[in-house]
Formats: C-alpha cells, structure tokens, sequence
C-alpha cells in the first residue's frame, strides 16, 4: 500500500464525523498537519466532536469560513482498507456513511489523552507488624509474581479491605505507580501445543493453514456436527494466523462467548484474547479498541460488533455457529455480520472460514458452487455418538388441553432421571403463555401499541409485548367485559412448562433456562456452567440453549412442539426450524453416553420433520434450494425489505402506494415491488407499519436502483423509511 497522503497546515482536508449529516466537510489541517485516514477533532456548530480525514477537501465552500482541525488524536490513523470497508458496506446496507463510523468508533473517550491509573506491586520493604490480612496481601503478590494489580484487583484477591493495601504503601512494603491505562495484550504462543487432532481434523487444519499462508482472501465453510472439534480445528488456523505476524478475530453469538471458550483459549495459547461484547467495561473497550489499532491485541473474540475494530493487518475471522441469526443486526444499521466478515477480509486479503454443524443454506450454496471452500469433520470427536432421533406422532398420544409432556417423554425423563442423567425439554417461546383470554367473552389481551397479544410472563408477574417490551400487570378482570376471575392462560411458554414439569417429576431438580429471566448475562453463564457441572436433572430451555454449550450428563432432548417453526409463511422458516431441531438434538450425547432425541409432532410426514429424522442434511439443503431456485429467492435472487412507519396510518398507507405507482427505477432493473402490506406486524409502539418488498434477480443492481427509486419521495415529518437489504426476518 502506498504511503498515506499527508496535508500540510492550512490545506483543506475532508473530515467525516459520525454526526448524522452524511457528508465529508472542509476543514483545515491543523498546525504540524496530518495525515489522511488520522483520527481527528473538529468543531461542529458549537460543538467539538470525533471525525476522521476522508481525503482532500472539496473546496466548494467558502474558504474564510472554513474552520481549523482542532486537533489530531492519539490514535492510530484509520488504514484506507478500513474507509473501503466502510464505503462499500454503507453502500451494500444502504446506510449512511457516518452511521457507519458509528458502528467503527463504539468506544469511550477515544479521544482522551492517553490515562494513567494506579497500580500496585511489592515493594521489598517489612512492615512494622505482621497480621493475617497483611501476609494475605504478601502471599498474593508473591504467587503472581512481579505482576501489578490495581488497588481493588489486590483487595479482592486477597480477600482484603483497601486500607490494608493503603497501610502496606505507606511502610514501603507495597509500592504504588503510575502506569498507562491501556496496555498491549500479552504475547500469545502459537507454537505451544495444541490437542493431538483425529486424521480428519488435522487434514482440515492443514488445509486451513495452507489457505491462510497464501496470504489471500477465500471463505471456507468448516462443516460438522456439534463435538466434531471444528473449535479445535480453526484454533490451528488461528495459530498459523499469528506465526504469519496477522491478528485474528473470531465472532462467536453472543451467547456462546462463555468463560470455558476463554479458558480454551488460553490453554492453547498461553493467555486469553481480547474479549468483545456487550458485557465488557467502557475502560477495557477503549483499550482493545486502541491495542487493535496499533497491534497491541494478536486475536480477538467477540459479538458482531468486533468486525468494526481498526485492526491494522487482520488475517482470519472465523464465524462461529455462522447460520445464527443473531448475526444479523435488526435495529440501527441492518447489517449482516457474516457478510460484511466475507467483504471486510475480501478487501484486506484475509481468510475467512465459516463454522457450522447446520449451514446457512446461502452458505451451503456457496460451497455447493465452490465460491467458498469445503471442509466437513464427519464423526463426533472420541466415544460420543450422534443421538437416536424419533418423532412422537401426537395424534396417537391422549393429552389434555393443558398438558404439554406426553406419556411417551415423560417415561424417557423417569428413565434419565433414574439413572442420574440429565434431560432438556425444549419450547421455543419465552414466558408462561402465549395468550390471555377471558373466558366469559373470549377477548385476548392484547398491547395497548403494537397488534400483538401480551405474553404472560408469571416469572415477572406481568404480561410483556414481545414486540416492544412494554409490559403490565396482569389484571384480576377482563378489560373488556369486566367480568371476574375469568381470565385464563392458552397455550405454553417455557415457564408453564416448567411448572408442568416440576409437577410431573416432583423428585427431580428441574432448571429453567429463558433469556428473560436472568438479570445479567453473567448470571445466565453461571446457570450454564451449574448446569453442565450436575447441578440439574431436567432443564426446560428457550433456543437459548441451543447454542454451543456442552453439557456432559445430558442424554435426552424432548422438543415440545417440533412444528412451531414449519407455520407461518416466513422464507426461511424450514430452514430455521431444520437447524434449530439439529442444533437441539446436538446437545444430547456429547460425551460417550448415547442420547436421544424425541420430537413430539403432530405432522412426522412433514418433509423437515422426515429429514431432521432422517439426519440427511444434504438432502434437505438439496431439495430446500430447488424451491427456492424455482420461486428466485434468496440466495437465488435478491430481495429487499422496505419499512415504512409513521403514527399516521393513513400517510403511511398513501405513501407505499405512491411508492408501488411509481417503481419505474425499480423496474427498470427487471425487478418487482410488493405491496403495500401492512406488516406481519403491523404496528410497533404506536407507529404503524406497513411494508414494501422487492425482489430481484441475483445480478441486478438492488442498491442503485433503489436509490434512485427512493429519492423521488418526500416523506412527512413523522414518517421512517427503513431499507432491509436480504432482509432474515419478514416483519
Ligand atoms: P465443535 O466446535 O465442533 O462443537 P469442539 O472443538 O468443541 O467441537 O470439540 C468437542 C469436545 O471434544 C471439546 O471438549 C474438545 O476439547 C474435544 N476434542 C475435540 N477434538 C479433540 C482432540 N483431537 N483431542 C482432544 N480433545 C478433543
Ligand atoms: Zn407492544
């Protein structure tokens, strides 16, 4: 790359600010000048806010007006691979380039001067007493040899108050020093070694590392079932990554980013990665985000929001669990992060490798025409085995309305039970039920904002709108008719199931396991880690516990309702509902006791059902894409989703339909508009919704056209238009 543009004092530069303005504006470079790409201050009305030198400024502005850079920041300058990158993903997603910069700068106090803060380590010196909280503090700085802590770091580990600590400094005994906030992350060792792999993992590791010694873009996708070892298998590519002298990230769902990945990690590598997610201190954040910039951090974990740290020479990114949904981001900026991974490490000449027990069926495409790289791990990793899957037809089964656990699953639990395994009964749907109704005039209590029935939620004592969160009491007699005590539940949640299951099984610790009900997600982790370690007989989960955690005893999986996800007219609904039953049943068995995994259904002949019995995955993907080949949908054609909302129903409604009359750029494309629908739901806190949908044929191009489509409306003051590229989800 060549050297970067440097601007002399004076000269007009172009600074994008993250403010919503989305346009590059004049300044001057600042006195000593700056380079292009440099993090930088400028004045904004009469504010000072974070910009970064685009490129030469246009000039089209008055010159006597034009204002000075305040300031270059002490941070490494944005590399242009990284302006690219973000340039063709506003372009790709629609979005503004400044909500962009957003996305690249989430961290705190970027630009503070670099901090110093207070840390403490032996001091050589006795103190005039000894007591047992003093030799605690001793003991604790010997064990970790020479390495500093901060005062609460020291407290706590050696089970102290400050003033001990404060009291040591005094004497001499414990020292006290200025260091650096932000230091680099330890050195990582790559040629330390790893576990010895099986024939087929080790065949994957070396084609992983051959790609990434080229030194050039390619995606492969890393197949095999849960256990198979793909973890071990990219780590080795993680390995090679770093004797190359390249960063790499890794994205895993949120969820997964557990304490025992971390321990893994480390035992490779001898010290833990950078860690980035939602649940890491604003402190930690600042420093990743400068250690990534200046090569201070060699690999990183994170949430999908990682694929927007500055690195300066990033040479992998594995996408762990790369059919998760939560990859998808579906408020701000709607981005994919598996795509915009395959764009970024495209530009930067990365590899890419894309890990999954089931595929996104784009994903699987893409290998079936060999755009991307196939490997497959074929068996689970020593004695464990795949589960035995049944279909528990219940048609055939006599259950009362209000019992969810047939006879049939329940004698499987008694058997687990029994013999001191474990069982996972699974429903996805949060909450105790799903509908509210009176029994005296058959009215469903619904949100006062969106069209959308409450959920009870007996947990939280309140009923909660799944699509706004907005939540109240649960009332003693209907709104509607007034009548008493005529309130009832229909249907099952996760927690109704938990009470069902907590009669049938009286003698078992049962576990429930639902996003909703933990606090933090550090509480959640800890349940995990109780759970995986004995600590329950039967868990009832949410699709929360579908993911990645591995839980020894576990040799049951009973799925409630295995044909919740084949309703609704979603596109991807089959596949969803494909992944989630493998993913679930994946959970059973993972050490060397056999699982089983019962799926109650009132269709088996449903082909999903068949196939996710069947265990032929290459069967399903194969027919799954012959429909959507045949109906040219995604990943045969392209589609795009267009939101618009407004608390005015009637300016939405006019607006979509002056938008559907006037689609000629659309057209013009060979490219089709739907609707205006109202959307599946079709009003969200208040504000109606109504959508339009677009489909296309894969070559055509979307973005452009829409664009230009776009630009002929005028929206009201209290109208959003939302653009979905590749929309994942249909409301
Ligand atoms: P996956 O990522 O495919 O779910 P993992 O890499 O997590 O599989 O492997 C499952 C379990 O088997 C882990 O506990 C892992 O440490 C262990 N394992 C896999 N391969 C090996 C190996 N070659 N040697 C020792 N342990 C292994
Ligand atoms: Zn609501």
């Amino acid at each position: 790359m060549t050297q970067a543009e440097f601007y002399r004092q004076g000269e007009l530069v172009g600074v994008l600010t993250a403010q919503p303005l989305d346009r590059v504006l004049d300044y001057k470079a600042p006195e000593g000048g700056c380079f292009h790409g440099a993090f930088v201050e400028v004045p904004l009305g009469p504010r000072k806010v974070l910009g970064v030198v685009w490129g030469g400024g246009k000039g089209d502005y008055d010159r006597s007006k034009i204002r000075s850079i305040i300031r270059v920041l002490d941070v490494a300058p944005m590399r242009e691979e990284m302006q690219l990158f973000l340039q063709r993903a506003a372009e790709y997603t629609l979005t503004p380039l400044s909500a962009m910069l957003r996305l690249a700068t989430r961290a705190p106090g970027l630009s503070d001067p670099p901090s110093m803060q207070k840390v403490y380590r032996a001091g050589g010196a006795e103190p005039d007493r000894m007591t047992d909280a003093r030799a605690r503090v001793l003991d604790t700085l010997e064990e970790y040899g020479g390495l500093a802590f901060t005062l609460k770091e020291l407290a706590d580990t050696a089970g102290v108050s400050t003033s001990v600590v404060k009291g040591l400094v005094k004497q001499g005994t414990v020292l006290e020093e200025d260091r650096p906030r932000d230091l680099p992350f330890a050195q990582m060792q790559p040629d330390q070694a790893g576990k010895n792999l099986t024939g087929d993992q080790a065949a994957a590791a070396q084609a992983l590392q051959a790609a990434i010694q080229t030194g050039r873009y390619g995606t492969t996708l890393l197949r095999g079932v849960t256990g198979s070892g793909k973890t071990e298998v990219y780590l080795e590519a993680v390995a090679e990554c770093l004797r190359q002298g390249r960063q790499a990230l890794v994205l895993l769902p949120e969820i997964a980013l557990t304490a025992e990945f971390l321990t893994r990690v480390e035992a490779r590598f001898g010290t833990k990665p950078a860690e980035w997610h939602s649940g890491v201190t604003m402190t930690e954040r600042r420093r990743i985000w400068k250690m990534v910039g200046q090569g201070g951090a060699q690999m990183v974990i994170g949430a999908r929001s990682a694929l927007f740290l500055p690195f300066q020479n990033l040479g992998l990114v594995v996408v762990d669990e790369e059919h998760d949904t939560s990859y998808k981001q579906e408020d701000g900026v709607l981005y994919n992060a598996r795509d915009m991974t395959v764009l970024r490490a495209s530009i930067c000449g990365a590899r890419v490798v894309l890990a999954s027990a089931t595929p996104s069926l784009e994903s699987w495409v893409n290998a079936e025409a060999g755009k991307y790289d196939k490997l497959t791990l074929t068996s689970r990793y020593g004695d464990a085995v795949m589960p035995d899957m049944r279909a528990i037809d219940m048609r055939s089964e006599t259950l009362p309305s209000d019992r969810w656990i047939s006879d049939s699953l329940q004698r499987e639990v008694n058997a687990r039970v029994a013999k001191g395994e474990q069982s996972l009964l699974f429903i996805n749907r949060r909450g105790y039920a799903p509908i509210t109704l009176c029994r005296a005039c058959g009215h469903q209590i619904g949100c006062d904002h969106c069209d959308a029935r409450m959920v009870e939620h007996r947990f939280l004592k309140r009923l909660v709108c799944h699509q706004c969160g907005e939540s109240k009491p649960i009332p003693e007699t209907c709104p509607n008719c007034q009548a008493e005590g005529k309130l009832a539940p229909v249907g099952p949640g996760v927690e109704r199931l938990a009470e069902e299951a907590q009669e049938l099984f009286p003698d078992a610790r049962v576990v429930t396991l639902s996003s909703d009900m933990f606090g933090t997600a550090r509480a959640l982790k800890a349940q995990i880690r109780d759970i995986a370690e004995g600590g329950a007989d039967i868990i009832i989960g949410t699709q929360l516990v579908a993911k990645g955690h591995n839980f020894p005893l576990l040799t049951l999986v009973g799925v409630i309702d295995a044909d919740l996800g084949l309703q609704g007219s979603d596109l991807r609904a089959a596949e969803r509902t494909f992944q989630l039953m493998r993913q679930v049943a994946g959970r059973a068995g993972r050490s060397s006791r056999k699982g089983l995994a019962l799926l109650q259904t009132y269709q088996p002949e449903h082909p999903v059902i068949r196939a996710i019995l069947a265990g032929d995955e290459d069967g399903f993907w194969r027919a799954e894409a012959e429909e959507r080949r045949h109906a040219g949908v995604p990943p045969f054609g392209r589609m795009a989703g267009i939101i618009l909302s407004s608390t005015d129903l009637q300016e939405v409604f006019d607006l979509g339909n002056d938008m559907a009359r006037r689609d000629g750029p659309i057209r013009q494309i060979g490219a089709q508009v739907f609707g205006p629908a109202p959307a599946p739901i079709a009003r969200v806190r208040g504000r109606h919704r109504v959508r339009l949908l677009i489909k296309a044929d894969k070559g055509a191009p979307l973005q452009a056209a829409i664009t230009r489509w776009l630009a002929q409306f005028r929206p009201g003051n209290q109208t959003r238009i939302s653009v979905d590229i590749d929309p994942q989800t249909f409301y």
